[in-house]
């Protein structure tokens, strides 16, 4: 019981048993704030939106409370960082706090980033910083939106105690909702550990829990491997046509489920540059942008060795094999749809990659060219974005190629418009933007984070007296890296 509320909890990763967890408790923040809630994730539980408002929630987003009869537990995971094997990893800062389920019988990690010291914390101090528990909220909030797979946000608390950071920042915590928490970077742990029997148990947990469809296969195993690398072909494809940077794709950072996870340095591309690293402190640019599939790629071989016990090496790089294509799939999907083109033709691809070229010189808002599109009455009204471009002429004659495709002969303009404004956003979650809310968060006027997070969580509908969230971003304000 919570507030009322009657809870189905299921403790399914904590029966794994003490090889998997250990069980902590938050460290409770004094005097915690609330900066934002979100209603949108809250039903994802059947959470009625007036539970957000209550002190309990305060108090247990700000660690003062857990559930009653819910022990918290932290999770052991290693992972490949930046190419290289970390042997122990796990929950530092974060406290799986419960595992529910809705009334869809789903199952509802439920987990507090910034709860404090754990056995996992190594040399950190457990605790999470108001700007980054913003910028979490605000991501996965928006790309859920945008129908990018991502765990989930409850809420974001404040409060006064200082943490040693570059500067000196207040303590934060985020309550945040995942399908699950298991990363390529758990299997990792117990396949290096040579703790095999622990490896199997965790496989069969992922196959009974997120994969069931894969059990009745001739080969469960290699059936789940396919369907986790193509939870995550389609997880890069959302990155790659929003122009999504994570910057940080550890294996560790790495969902087991395909979902974005680990929110840090990331960014939304604002001009299309396709080598863009947005981590300041990935100095090779192995999470460039353009790289994210293939280090996906490489992550889920990571993944794929530590299925060799279970699964035929043939069958792993068949699936390896598979995943480029797959992407690729995924990919010209989503872009005809963002291109309003109805109906596969053997040109859309060279159409798109022409696109994509001109768009690298051209100097036009990446997302925003998209949404122009959307809103044109006609193409003669997109003509001046192209006269006033650094690439005219290519820009004009792709506009004309794209309009004979996009709105063949009898077409009804008006449809097509409703169709591309339904995936093209007005409004993108630019760095900008989160660093001005931030600005006001740390002077506790949190109504910026949330006005934000009210655009950001409806990126397609238009919304009057928001039209400033809507503008690209000013050109000395673009592309500045941030650290993790
Ligand atoms: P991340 O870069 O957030 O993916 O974190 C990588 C690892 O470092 C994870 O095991 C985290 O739990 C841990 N970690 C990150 N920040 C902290 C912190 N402030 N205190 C303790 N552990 C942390
Ligand atoms: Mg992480
Ligand atoms: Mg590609």
């Amino acid at each position: 019981d919570f507030c009322g509320l009657q809870l189905h909890a299921d403790d399914a990763f904590a029966r794994l048993g003490a090889y998997f967890s250990v069980r902590v408790r938050p460290r409770p923040l004094p005097e915690p704030r609330m900066v934002a809630v979100s209603p949108q994730a809250a039903t994802l539980l059947d959470w009625p939106q007036q539970l957000l408002q209550q002190p309990e929630f305060l108090a247990l987003v700000a660690g003062q409370a857990v559930f009653e009869g819910i022990e918290p537990l932290a999770m052991v995971y290693a992972g490949h960082q930046f190419g290289g094997y970390t042997p122990q990893l796990g929950d530092g800062r974060g406290q799986l706090l419960a595992q529910l389920r809705n009334s869809k019988g789903e199952l509802w990690d439920l987990h507090l980033k910034g709860a404090g010291l754990t056995p996992f914390s190594r040399d950190g101090d457990g605790c999470a910083v108001l700007r980054s528990s913003i910028r979490e909220f605000m991501a996965s909030e928006h790309l859920a939106a945008l129908g990018i797979r991502t765990t989930r946000a409850l809420a974001v608390v404040d409060s006064d105690m200082p943490v040693r950071r570059e500067l000196t920042e207040t303590a934060a915590t985020l309550l945040r909702l995942a399908r699950s928490h298991v990363r390529f970077g758990h299997f990792e742990y117990f396949y290096y550990t040579r703790q095999y029997e622990q490896l199997h148990q965790l496989m069969d947990y992922v196959l009974e829990q997120h994969y069931p469809e894969c059990q009745t296969a001739e080969n469960p195993m290699q059936a789940m491997f396919a369907a986790i690398s193509q939870r995550t072909a389609e997880l890069l494809a959302g990155w790659q046509a929003y122009g999504f940077c994570h910057g940080v794709m550890n294996t560790d950072n790495m969902s087991i489920v395909g979902e974005t996870l680990d929110y840090g340095p990331f960014a939304f591309l604002e001009r299309y540059q396709p080598g863009y690293v947005c981590n300041s402190s990935d100095i090779g640019g192995r999470y460039a942008f353009n790289r994210q599939e293939e280090m996906a790629e490489w992550n889920l071989t990571a993944l794929g060795q530590t299925f060799t016990g279970r699964v035929e090496l043939d069958a792993l790089r068949e699936t390896l094999a598979q995943f480029e294509p797959l992407q690729s799939g995924f990919y010209l999907r989503l872009m005809r749809a963002r291109l309003g083109l109805v109906g596969g033709e053997a040109g859309d691809q060279a159409l798109i990659e022409r696109l994509l070229r001109i768009l690298q010189t051209a100097e036009l808002d990446y997302n925003g060219f998209f949404r122009q599109l959307s809103d044109a009455d006609d193409v003669e009204q997109l003509l001046p974005l192209a006269a006033s471009c650094v690439v005219p002429a290519d820009l004009e004659q792709w506009l004309q190629d794209w309009w004979a495709r996009a709105m063949p002969a009898g077409s009804d303009n008006h449809s097509r418009q409703q169709a591309m404004q339904a995936v093209n956003p007005l409004y993108v979650l630019r760095n900008s933007l989160i660093q001005e809310a931030i600005e006001a968060a740390h002077r506790q006027d949190y109504q910026p984070v949330q006005k934000l997070h009210q655009v950001m969580s409806q990126p397609f509908v238009a919304r009057p007296g928001f039209e400033r969230y809507a503008r690209p971003t000013a050109p000395e304000r673009q592309g500045w890296p941030l650290s993790c």
